[in-house]
């Protein structure tokens, strides 16, 4: 009987300290985590390239460039809102472009990349890279200019 109840112990201990180690290594700011390896899974080399290595797609290749369907568009990977049709213009960039986002949807920071700063946009949910976010955008409205990767986002017909 003793012996059963220190092996009751030792797996409890060992599984306690499993479940600390597990707290610890999931402290992070968005909602939806998965490793590379699920992320390949359910995203194509070209999303995946774009959305989890902040990749870019190139000008005017993209299905939503010239694209002025009345709907949502979404975040290909995690389906949040990001932006609807109403704020959405030609910029002329090659890119899809809008005025304004969803605010709470969209996530900003610093990107040296290109060896200037510039503000990177992503999706507050999973972290999904979507594009930049510039100040040449219509001065009519808000004077900023969005500029997404059609391979971050997924529209849907209103
Ligand atoms: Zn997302």
């Amino acid at each position: 009987m003793y012996k059963y109840n220190l092996l009751i112990l030792t797996i409890f201990l060992l599984f306690g300290c499993e479940s600390n180690a597990q707290k610890t290594s999931s402290t992070s700011e968005f909602k939806i985590q998965k490793t590379k390896e699920e992320w390949k899974k359910v995203l194509t080399d070209n999303e995946y390239h774009v959305l989890r290595e902040a990749g870019t797609e190139r000008a005017f290749t993209g299905k939503y460039n010239k694209f002025y369907k009345e709907g949502t568009y979404h975040c290909k990977a995690c389906k949040t809102l990001l932006f609807t049709s109403d704020h959405k213009f030609d910029s002329g960039s090659g890119w899809p472009s809008f005025d304004t986002p969803i605010k709470e949807n969209i996530g900003y920071d610093t990107d040296n990349n290109l060896g200037h700063t510039r503000s990177e946009i992503h999706c507050n949910t999973c972290g999904g890279h979507l594009g930049h976010v510039f100040n040449d955008g219509p001065k009519e409205t808000t004077g900023k200019r969005y500029c997404v990767n059609s391979v971050s986002i997924t529209f849907k017909e209103k």
